[in-house]
Order: structure tokens, then sequence, then C-alpha cells
């Protein structure tokens, strides 16, 4: 099979699709692989590296797009790419449909067939798709918030793991899922002083196996939320309710409460974020104050380090598109009910509940 690999056009998008040891596995099981040339620039691979992999690579997206019968991409095509899409074209990337009514009709209207990785999902109900940026997120939220604790960002001035003589950091994470266990482990790793909030006793129960002794895990409700807010250094929101917008823990007057200058990474501000004083904010200018409170919610952390979070990205996607480009779609959907699950648009129809929920349509 023809697989292309367009260069990521999306503002600050870095990641990319396939890395080079991927389309070796491409080429070892007899496809054909176009990447576009500097594809991999921004996560530090260049072309000569995809060239000696067995790629061929083209000098623009329009011969991808016009050869490939399989597209792997990192985001949704914006509305450039929209016009390159070929009707029976597979596409295998993120698409978040459900929030995007123009982006869904494009995509309805080009024939193409869309599996979302957002919505591949194993019988557990994992989603191994979207585990690894969640992953990268938590442990990054804690290398961020150490930062912004530091004075000159407008923080407490204080170092997580303490030193001898002086207490470490008390850190609070709101959500003990994939975020919330990955910050707790790094933030743990520093010797600051953790505690995981959570309504899942089962989850928590979990936690509590493999959490190590600095890390302390409490039942989420209100008492102890604000309990945790008026002593925490750094606050990581990392609560999810899937398919809701997130439910508001820290209320604007719980910020009064806190240390000035206490930090609040809220990873789930795609979702809406933890706090009810959360708004999305970028990059370039992650954070802001409200109240003394330093607010860090970057909608895209994993952006931030494209290079870690292509290989993640791609050591999870790779064994999916191998199966897609080995048996064709439609034989890999029917053998592989997690890649079935993430079928969203085939033949101008939404084939996915949520998707179609979201549009009041039937499927
Ligand atoms: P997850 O499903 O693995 O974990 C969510 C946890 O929240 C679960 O353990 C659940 O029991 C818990 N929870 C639900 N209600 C709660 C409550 N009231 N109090 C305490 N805990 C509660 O989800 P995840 O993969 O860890 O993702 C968390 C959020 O981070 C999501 O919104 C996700 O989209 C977001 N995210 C953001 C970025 C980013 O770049 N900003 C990157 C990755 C993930």
């Amino acid at each position: 099979m023809k697989i292309g690999i367009p260069k990521e056009i999306k503002t600050n998008e870095n990641r990319v699709a396939v890395v080079p040891s991927g389309v070796e596995a491409l080429i070892a099981a007899g496809h054909e692989v176009l990447v576009e040339q500097g594809a991999g620039l921004g996560s530090g691979f260049n072309d000569e590296q995809y060239a000696a992999a067995g790629a061929r690579i083209a000098p623009e997206a329009g011969a991808v797009w016009a050869e490939a019968e399989l597209i792997v991409k990192v985001k949704e095509p914006i509305e450039p790419e929209w016009k390159r899409i070929r009707p029976g074209q597979v596409l295998f990337t993120y698409f978040h449909f459900a929030a995007d009514r123009k982006l869904t009709e494009a995509h309805l209207a080009s024939g193409a067939t869309c599996i979302a990785y957002e919505t591949v999902e194993l019988p557990s109900r994992e989603l191994p798709l979207l585990t690894p940026m969640s992953e990268v997120a938590g442990r990054m939220a804690v290398q961020q918030g150490a930062k912004y604790l530091e004075n000159i960002y407008g923080g407490r001035g204080i170092l997580l793991g303490g030193v001898p003589g002086v207490a470490p950091a008390r850190v609070s994470i709101l959500g003990g899922g994939t975020v919330g266990h990955n910050a707790a482990k790094m933030a743990a790793g520093l010797g600051a002083h953790v505690t995981i909030l959570d309504t899942s006793l089962e989850r928590l129960r979990y936690l509590s196996d493999v959490m190590p002794p600095n890390v302390q895990l409490l039942f989420s409700n209100r008492h102890a939320v604000q309990e945790q807010l008026a002593e925490a250094d750094l606050v990581v929101g990392g609560v999810l309710i899937p398919g809701a917008l997130t439910p508001k823990l820290i209320r604007r007057e719980d910020l009064k409460s806190m240390h000035p200058g206490a930090v609040i990474v809220d990873v789930a501000v795609d979702q809406g974020g933890c706090a009810e004083t959360t708004h999305p904010t970028t990059h370039e200018n992650p954070t802001y104050i409200v109240d003394g409170i330093i607010h860090y919610a970057v909608a895209n952390m994993p952006g931030g380090v494209p290079r870690t979070s292509t290989l993640a990205l791609t050591n999870a996607t790779l064994p999916y598109v191998l199966q897609l480009a080995n048996k064709g779609w439609k034989q890999a959907l029917r053998d592989n009910g997690a890649l079935q699950k993430g079928l969203n648009i085939v033949d101008g129809k939404i084939t996915h509940q949520a998707v179609a929920a979201a549009f009041g349509t039937f499927m």
C-alpha cells in the first residue's frame, strides 16, 4: 500500500506521524512510504534519515495527498488540506470531530474514510492513542509547576524537593488517572509531599499499591479539595469525566484561601479545566495570574516537547498503521475491535455514536 506522511501545517504543531524507524517497519512489510520534505524536522528527524529508512521524499504536500492510499497524520486536516483529500482515501489521525462541525462536514463531503486516534478504544475502555499524550502532559505539569514556583515568575520561591532541614513543597493532584499518576511520579521523585485526590476508590487502591510513601491518597470531595488548596504550593488539574466538561473543583473564591504565589497547572483545560478561573493559554504565553495564583493552562502541552511526544505517539500508533496497511482498513477493523471504535466517517456518513450524537444525527 502507498502510505503518505504529510508535514503538519497547524500552527505550532511540530510532531510527525511516523518516525524513520516506523518507515523502516512499513517498508519491511512491503509498503511504499512517501514523506513530505521536512515533515520530521520539528521533531528532530531529517529527510536523509527518512530516505535511509526507505521513504521517498516528496517535495510538497500535493504529491503526498495525490498518491497515498493511506494518509497518516497527527492533527486533523485543516482547511488548506481539505481540497487535497481524495474519495476513498483512508485518513488516520487525531480528528476531534465532535468539537467542530465545519471540520466534520468537510470530511463527510470528501468521501474519505476517517479513523480517529482519539476514539480507538481497548476492551478495558482505555484510549491507547490518547494515553501517551496524557503521560507527557502529566510529567510536564510538574516540570512547569516547578518552574513557575520560582520567584522570577511570581511564584512562592519554593523548591519542590526542599533541602535537608527545609520542608519540601506540597503538591496536590486532582484526578489520579494517567495525567495524575504521571504527575505524582515526577513530583514524588523530586521529593515533594504529594497528595492525589480521586473519586474512584478502585483507582485510589491501585495507586496506593504503586506509589511511593511520599504520595498520600485521598477520596475527592469538596471538603478534601478545600483543605488541599489551603496548603498546596502546586496544584495539578487532571480530572476527566469522559465526554463531559470538567467539573469545577476549584471555585473562584477558593483562590483566596491559597498561598499567594502558588501555582495551578490545569492540564484538564482541554475539557474546560478544573478551576473556574481557567482559560486556555499557549506555549508563547503560558500563564496568567488571578488573585495572586499563577495559572498555567496550555491546551497542547505535548507540543512543547515534540520529540518526546512524537516518539511516544508513534510507539502507540505504529502497530495500528501496520494493521491498516497490511490488511486494508476493512479487514483490519474486522479483526481489531479497538481499531473499529476509531472509525468516525465512511462514505459520507458518521459511524461513531458520540460524534453522531454531537451533531444530533443518526448513524
Ligand atoms: P483519566 O481518565 O486517565 O483520569 C481522570 C481521573 O479523574 C480518573 O481517575 C477519575 O476517576 C478522576 N475524577 C473524575 N472526577 C473526579 C473528581 N470529582 N475529583 C477527583 N478526581 C476525579 O484522564 P487523563 O488521561 O489523566 O486526562 C485528564 C485530563 O487531561 C483530560 O481532560 C485530558 O483531555 C487532559 N489532557 C490535557 C493535555 C494538555 O495538553 N493540556 C494533554 C493530555 C491530556
